[in-house]
């Protein structure tokens, strides 16, 4: 980002400069603006809405290549859902839902294939653990629980193998680990995964369909969210196509320099994924803790996959279009058609490791080798798509990956009290620094917040300059 050439051609003041115009540093804008403050946010892209873009089918349809779901327990969503007066409806999940194992498709009712009953309850009590831990982290200080230094030192994938048996439950448990977190179950730290099951209200409450994380979808696509928040706030305090790459505080205030334009605020509020954060020049630089932090948060992999069809066919045969795969195209498939199934959509999810070497492939390699499983999957019919479309997120420039940035084991208690504390006048926002729902919009909501109310009550104890 520091090769953003140096052609500044005009200079803005306001209170507060933002860095982002994703839903955290939109949400961020308008509480600030609601508390009387003058805000820029500054976009490096030529839209809003960061993590969330919604895109329209060639027949009008339209579909979401970022986030899509919304729980009834995400109260920001919900709340600014009715503000705004976006339209939802509940997900698709009427009939069985399928596993293919080995070239053979399974029929199976619920989130997990049947199991045998051996395996099947070597998975509850794993699950019944993982609930006990989530609900015991301090959500605020993962590194303040008593045995912090213990589950952080573990990966996720050494917990399963210590604490399930069986081969069924095993694979369950790691199947979870790209789903969730687009990486592999040994990349990542134990206590990040309970830290994060319990930010969202516990496992059952991420992923299950009604009730939970995947309960339902927008009409008009979930990037609704952040044009509303754009259209609702003073006109030109967003300037777009403005890549921000430096940032220097004094005792006066702050100076955040984009492409062509500089902006002096009294704070700065960076709602960027930590890894970005960290791409940035900062003058006086990070101090170390701070700088080692964002130096180990990376983004996962995914590469979202759409599938149009002229109906949704798979429900004649009583399925819900849900479907687990050992495949790495698509590992995971959801029916993502229209609410009322006036054509069919598909959508598989690539993450992980084997999005790594996938998203090296050409769109019609991956294509082909996602029509290949949807054939295994719900027969002949799935062969011919009529539309395709994907979106592989750590080519992006200003995103480098999704669904969040992840921690590896250590990290969070070497660097964790360094993710949300400011540094002088820069403060920070974007999901990852949520302790509801992190990952999601609602935690790039709530992490919105926290930096506006931080950033408020900072200047009300510090003179204007
Ligand atoms: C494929 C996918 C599926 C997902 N599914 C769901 C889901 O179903 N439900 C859900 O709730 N969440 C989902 N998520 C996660 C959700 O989209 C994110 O948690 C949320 O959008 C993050 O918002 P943010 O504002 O924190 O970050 P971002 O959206 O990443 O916003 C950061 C903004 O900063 C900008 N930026 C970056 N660098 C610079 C720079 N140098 N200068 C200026 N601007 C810069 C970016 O362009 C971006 O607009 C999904 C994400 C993806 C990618």
């Amino acid at each position: 980002m520091s090769s953003a050439p140096p052609r500044i051609h005009s200079t803005l003041k306001c209170d507060v400069a933002i860095v982002g115009a994703g839903m955290s540093g939109l949400s961020a804008a308008r509480l600030l603006f609601e508390a009387g403050k003058s805000v820029v946010i500054l976009e490096a892209r030529d839209r809003v809405g960061g993590r969330t873009l919604s895109k329209a089918l060639s027949n009008g349809f339209v579909v979401d290549m970022g986030g899509q779901w919304v729980g009834p327990t995400q109260q920001r969503v919900v709340g600014l859902i009715r503000q705004l007066g976006l339209q939802t409806f509940k997900t698709y999940q009427t009939g069985a839902s399928l596993a293919l194992i080995d070239g053979a498709a399974l029929r199976y009712d619920g989130i997990l294939p049947n199991l045998d009953e051996t395996s099947g309850l070597d998975l509850a009590q794993a699950i019944e653990k993982l609930e006990a831990l989530a609900a015991s982290i301090p959500l605020d200080a993962p590194w303040a629980h008593p045995d912090a230094a213990e589950l952080d030192r573990m990966t996720y994938a050494e917990w399963i193998d210590a604490n399930a048996n069986t081969q069924g439950a095993r694979w369950a448990l790691k199947f979870m680990a790209p789903s969730v977190f687009s990486v592999d179950a040994s990349e990542l730290s134990f206590l990040h995964v309970v830290f994060y099951f319990g930010s969202c209200g516990g496992v059952d409450v991420l992923t299950a369909t009604e009730g939970g994380g995947q309960d339902s979808r927008f009409v008009d696509g979930m990037q609704g969210l952040a044009t509303g928040l754009a259209a609702a706030l003073p006109g030109g305090c967003v300037l777009l196509e403005e890549v921000v790459d430096r940032i220097v505080q004094d005792q006066a205030g702050v100076s955040v320099r984009a492409t062509s334009i500089e902006v002096h605020a009294r704070h700065v509020i960076v709602a960027l994924p930590p890894t970005l954060a960290g791409r940035l020049r900062y003058d006086p630089p990070m101090p170390p803790l701070r700088d080692s932090l964002t130096q180990r948060m990376p983004m996962g992999t995914a590469i979202k996959m759409m599938f149009r069809y002229p109906t949704p066919f798979w429900r004649a045969d009583e399925l819900s279009g849900m479907a687990m795969t050992d495949k790495e195209v698509p590992q995971l498939v959801y029916d993502n058609s229209p609410a009322d199934g006036s054509c069919g959509v598909l959508l598989g999810f690539t993450e992980g490791i084997p999005a790594r070497s996938w998203m090296q492939r050409s769109p019609d390699e991956r294509r082909a080798a996602g029509v290949e499983t949807l054939v295994q999957l719900f027969g002949a019919k799935a062969a011919e798509p009529l539309e395709y479309v994907e979106h592989s997120w750590v080519s992006e420039e200003f995103s480098r990956g999704c669904y969040a940035g992840t921690m590896p084991p250590g990290a969070w208690c070497s660097f964790g009290p360094a993710l949300r504390a400011n540094v002088g006048r820069i403060h920070w926002a974007g999901t990852e620094t949520a302790t509801v729902w992190n990952g999601y919009v609602e935690g790039a909501m709530q992490a919105g917040e926290r930096a506006a109310t931080d950033v408020l009550s900072a200047l009300d104890h510090r003179p204007t300059p």
